[in-house]
């Protein structure tokens, strides 16, 4: 891989995230976004996007791919896995709201593939994720926490993939369900406010993504990554080496 640039397809290229991908994958160094994957009945299948072709067809479009990037919905993922497994591909999975079932097959496939499984590549969020627990940890007596979530009016699943996750880190500590509040408004991209508030004093942890760049930049360097990584179910912590 050192000598040539990585071949990547993006599914779901039309769409919000796949669009923001594709640009952001065109301006890199060192990768190359090969076919955009659509629905069959997605009336720009058959066209371009920023020069790179879409197609309906998953099997024939990653023939020659290093690595199949995914922002599309659950149902996709599913068929995604299966051939990903079967074809040996690594995989980058940004799609969230997946099913335990969904899960479960993950997991069965990154046996024999490396897949990076994260529903907030933003670099900045997945900081903020690490630090919670020792928040948590420290402020567990005496404070209420909540979070409260964002999104733009179209997001689908709610509450987030990421407030679920976080929802999860402060439940396993404190041994409590945290408030989990959800706002879909006009064209926001991504806010999330996790507040530990005490009687006197109340800290509030905010993390805003300001385009859908972040997500976009976080999932460059998971391809990076998963082109070189050795079979394995993989986050963003691992990514970005936080571990
Ligand atoms: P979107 O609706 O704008 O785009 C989804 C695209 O996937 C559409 O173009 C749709 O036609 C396509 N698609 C759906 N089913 C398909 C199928 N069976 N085959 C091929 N293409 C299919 O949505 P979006 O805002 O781009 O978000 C997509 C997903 O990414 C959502 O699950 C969202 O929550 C998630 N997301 C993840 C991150 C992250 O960092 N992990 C960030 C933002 C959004």
């Amino acid at each position: 891989m050192k000598n040539r640039r990585i071949k990547v397809v993006v599914c779901g290229v039309a769409g919000r995230m796949g669009s923001a991908v594709t640009d952001c994958f065109q301006a890199a160094e060192g990768v190359e976004v090969t076919y955009g994957v659509e629905r069959k009945d997605h009336p720009d299948v058959g066209g371009n996007l920023k020069g790179v072709p879409i197609v309906g067809d998953l099997s024939s479009a990653i023939e020659d791919a290093d690595c199949i990037v995914d922002f599309t919905g659950p149902s996709f993922t599913d068929e995604l896995v299966k051939e990903g497994k079967a074809r040996r591909k690594s995989l980058v999975i940004g799609t969230t709201n997946l099913s335990a079932g969904s899960m479960g097959a993950i997991s069965d496939a990154s046996k024999s593939i490396p897949i990076v499984l994260s529903p907030n590549m933003s670099p900045a969020m997945n900081v903020l994720l690490k630090i919670v627990p020792d928040v948590a940890r420290t402020l567990s007596k005496g404070f209420d926490i909540s979070i409260v979530e964002t999104h733009h009016r179209w997001k689908k699943d709610s509450p987030s993939g990421t407030a679920r996750k976080l929802g999860q880190i402060l439940k396993d500590i404190t041994n409590s369900e945290p408030q989990v509040k959800s706002l879909r408004i006009g064209g926001v991209v991504g806010e999330h406010v996790v507040t530990f508030a005490g009687e006197g004093e109340v800290l509030k942890l905010v993390h805003s993504a300001l385009s859908r760049q972040a997500f976009a930049f976080g999932a460059l360097l998971a391809v990076k990554f998963a082109v070189e990584a050795n079979p394995g179910l993989y986050g963003m912590s691992d990514v970005l080496k936080m571990r």
